[in-house]
């Protein structure tokens, strides 16, 4: 069969493998060459024995044609196959006999050709053999290259693998390990059997170390944590008391100053508020830095599993939970979770969101309960108190919502508006022709400590067109008597404005009446627990009898509140009380019911709508 001759151009001379022609005969090493270099291989020829085996040792041909008509036998032929062989070099033999060829199949070799042979099927078989052994070598040496960057890949992602679970500067697993290690010990198959106390450790003022040592002390003073906390997991004295009973114990900081202890086994929650104790009192031992003693302190936060979480997630929740209890509390000691901390932070957080809803969409209102001067049984006065109409749960108390305001700084805004509202609606009962009467809001402090409290009242006074001294601004006793220079100097402010200031809830604080002399204000109001106290014991009425004669000579107006009866009213009388507001009048009331009032009372009696109009408490704050 014509085999067609190889096109030269096709074969790019750089890989031109080289083929080795082993022959004796002349004729074979004049032409043999040629046809190689025209199958496109690089032909060198060698006569049999020494020559050809350095040939193969050197030039590490990629095909040699062994021409048996060379009648190199027996042992020379053979080293030159074992010599291929030992490099996996195949051989095209070229045979003259039947014993030839025999013994070349035999040997293994890559091929047979019998002469007489055609020269350009020889070089082209060559070719083919060449090219395969070319490629097979290549296939080898990419498949020990794959090797090398795999057994590479592997060592780093196992580097990896330990910096991602490894926190650097305490040696100690980080959050994700700490994590994963609880997870596992919850999802046991058999259970982690007892109980698991997930503790979390929090250092308190750390930032204090590390502002006044630097940071690098304060890394000390971490890596110095993290050990001591390490012994109490790998022995030490930390389960002297459940050691027996404690079965897996592990230690990681999870993030800044923030470390994570796990303690499972059969432990009772004495034994974990044990280990606890222990655990603080390991890390407030005294630590060296650059010769200074420094004392550290944490605060610690437990929960336990089950009950208090399925996960570490959740476990890690609730044991923060428990830890914002013990620093709120002041720190240095440790707190386990109980539901109601989250119910509570739950609670608090929706009443803000409701809140503030409806604060926007105008869901809160006021409600002006009157104040009646004692003598003449005249409304002098108003108080604005605030009301919220939960859109689900009916009315809510202020104590219920404000606090929760005050905390969140809602209050500012609410308090602002309530400001606004009751001076705008002063504005528009003397527009409609009643006479000019104080209207008193209540202030809540978060409004007295931003500060610009002065501006904003003037403003809304401006805005009404209310005189200064018909707004009266109550504060509560507890939170006045508390106060710093800055806010009695707010106070002051307030005062220089025209505006008149009452001290609210008098005698539910530390009362102390020494302290009346410091705070500019124009009068007090006697909680109703005292108004009631006094029916019960002497020695309340004569206190409040003192307080009412003290306040006088202060030149401090004295004002009775949640007055609902008769003998209460006469009561007050005795005292010298200048002004009263109650239920015995009215409870707070709608705007619209106020100004009936004020047509049917001012400037005549009071009594007038008694009984008829008294609510029942749950009428109270609504309809009159
Ligand atoms: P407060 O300033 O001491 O207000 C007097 C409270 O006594 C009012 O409760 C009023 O409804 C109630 N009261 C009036 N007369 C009687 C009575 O004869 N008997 C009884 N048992 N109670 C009477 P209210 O409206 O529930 O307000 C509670 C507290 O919420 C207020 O106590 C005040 O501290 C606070 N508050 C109300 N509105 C505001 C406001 O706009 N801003 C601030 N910061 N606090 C407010
Ligand atoms: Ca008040
Ligand atoms: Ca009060």
């Amino acid at each position: 069969m014509e085999v067609p001759e190889p096109l030269r151009e096709e074969i790019p001379r750089v890989e031109r493998p080289l083929a080795l022609l082993v022959c004796r005969d002349t004729g074979g090493r004049r032409w043999g060459p040629r046809w190689l270099e025209r199958a496109g291989l690089e032909g060198i020829v060698a006569p049999p024995g020494r020559e050809a085996l350095r040939a193969i040792e050197l030039r590490d041909p990629g095909v040699v044609i062994f021409d048996s008509a060379s009648r190199a036998g027996g042992r020379g032929r053979d080293k030159i196959y074992q010599a291929c062989t030992a490099r996996d070099v195949p051989i095209l033999a070229i045979c003259a006999t039947e014993k030839q060829i025999q013994h070349a199949l035999e040997s293994g070799v890559a091929d047979v050709m019998r002469r007489p042979i055609d020269w350009r099927i020889a070089s082209h078989r060559a070719r083919r053999l060449a090219r395969s052994h070319l490629s097979m070598r290549e296939l080898v040496e990419a498949r020990s290259a794959l090797d090398r960057a795999i057994s590479l890949a592997a060592q780093a992602s196992l580097d990896r693998e330990r910096q991602i679970n490894i926190d650097r500067l305490t040696r100690l697993p980080n959050g994700r390990a700490f994590r994963r290690l609880v997870d596992r010990t919850l999802a046991a198959p058999s259970g982690p059997r007892g109980t698991v106390g997930l503790f979390l450790v929090d250092l308190d003022r750390f930032g204090a170390i590390n502002a006044n040592y630097g940071r690098e002390a304060g890394d000390a003073v971490l890596a110095r944590i993290g050990s001591r906390l390490s012994e109490c997991v790998t022995g030490g004295d930390l389960f002297a008391l459940g050691r027996r009973r404690a079965r897996t114990a592990a230690v990681a900081r999870l993030e800044n100053d923030r470390f994570g202890l796990m303690v499972g086994g059969a432990l009772a929650t004495e034994e974990l508020a044990e280990i606890a104790r222990k655990v603080l009192e390991r890390i407030s031992a005294r630590v060296e830095v650059d010769g200074v003693a420094v004392y550290p302190s944490a605060s610690l936060g437990v929960a336990r599993w089950p009950g208090e979480g399925r996960s570490a997630e959740e476990l890690l929740r609730h044991s923060e939970t428990a830890l914002l209890d013990a620093k709120r509390r002041g720190g240095g000691l440790f707190s386990f979770y109980r539901r109601s901390l989250d119910e509570l932070a739950g609670q608090k957080l929706e009443l803000d969101t409701q809140l503030r809803r409806s604060f926007e969409r105008g869901e809160l209102f006021l409600r002006y309960q009157p104040l009646l001067e004692v003598k003449s049984g005249r409304v002098v006065g108003a108080e604005a108190l605030l009301r919220w109409d939960h859109p689900e749960r009916g009315e809510i108390a202020p104590l219920d919502f404000i606090p929760v305001a005050e905390e969140t700084g809602l209050m500012v805004s609410i308090g602002g508006w309530v400001l606004e509202t009751a001076c705008r609606q002063l504005r528009s009962w003397i527009d409609a022709g009643h006479p000019p009467m104080r209207m008193a809001v209540n202030l809540s402090l978060c409004q007295l400590r931003r500060g610009d409290l002065p501006q904003t009242v003037a403003k809304v006074l401006r805005d009404a067109g209310i005189e200064a001294g018909l707004l009266e601004l109550e504060l509560s006793e507890r939170g006045v008597l508390r106060q710093d220079a800055d806010s009695i100097g707010q106070l002051r402010a307030l005062k220089a404005l025209g505006v008149r200031l009452s001290l609210d809830d008098f005698g539910t604080g530390d009362s102390v009446i020494a302290h009346l002399r410091r705070l500019p204000i124009d009068s007090l109001k006697i909680d109703r627990s005292f108004v009631v106290g006094a029916s019960e014991n002497e020695q309340d009425a004569a206190i409040a009898a003192a307080i009412t004669a003290m306040a006088h000579r202060l030149d401090i107006a004295v004002i009775a509140e949640g007055v609902e009866s008769d003998e209460e009213l006469g009561r007050l009388r005795d005292w010298g009380c200048d002004e009263y507001q109650g239920f015995i009048c009215s409870p707070p009331a709608a705007p619209e019911a106020f100004a009936s009032l004020l047509n049917g009372t001012s400037p005549g009696s009071p009594r007038q709508l008694e009984g008829e109009t008294r609510p029942t408490p749950d009428e109270t704050g609504r309809e009159l």
